[in-house]
């Protein structure tokens, strides 16, 4: 799922918890592999470099600035709608890290395709057993709309359920 998706369900599930933030963390990041397990949308990732499947050596061509752009604006919108969400229930720094948690196995993908060493090998054969094989890539409006849904869903559910 896209890094906006994963740091918002990583915030809700932190406010879910509010007396045990160090569990809220854990679980935040956790989480991040069962958003994965959905059949989701995410949008391509241009650069070879950048792509955990292909780890090329770093190449700081066209393709990695727009990765550079594309992902550093989606994990932006990610912190930012977590922080508008979740701080009024659980505070700012933990409404931070709560996101920063459910978005961590994404970077670690980037991470391990550069220095394939455990427990990095291993979190990644897990991260790619459990990421779906169905991809909703015919059509970017249904991808983009059906993980808005999911999002006001998790947030609606965990602010006004709850
Ligand atoms: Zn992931």
């Amino acid at each position: 799922m896209t890094l906006t998706t994963h740091a918002i369900v990583g915030a809700a599930v932190v406010s879910l918890v509010p007396q045990h933030p160090i569990l809220g963390i854990c679980a935040a990041f956790v989480s991040h592999f069962a958003a994965d397990a959905i059949p989701h949308w995410d949008y391509p990732i241009a650069s070879s470099s950048v792509n955990p499947h292909y780890g090329m050596p770093m190449k700081y061509d066209k393709s990695f600035w727009i990765d550079v752009v594309r992902i550093g604006s989606d994990g932006s919108l990610g912190i930012l709608l977590s922080v508008l969400f979740f701080a009024p229930v659980v505070g700012l720094l933990m409404a931070i890290l709560g996101a920063l948690a459910g978005m961590l196995p994404d970077p670690l993908q980037f991470v391990y395709a550069h220095f394939k060493h455990e427990p990095l090998v291993s979190l990644q054969r897990f991260h790619t057993w459990i990421h779906t094989n169905n991809h909703l890539e015919n059509s970017i409006a249904f991808g983009v709309f059906s993980q808005v849904l999911f999002i006001a869903l998790v947030v609606s559910f965990v602010r006004f359920v709850v």
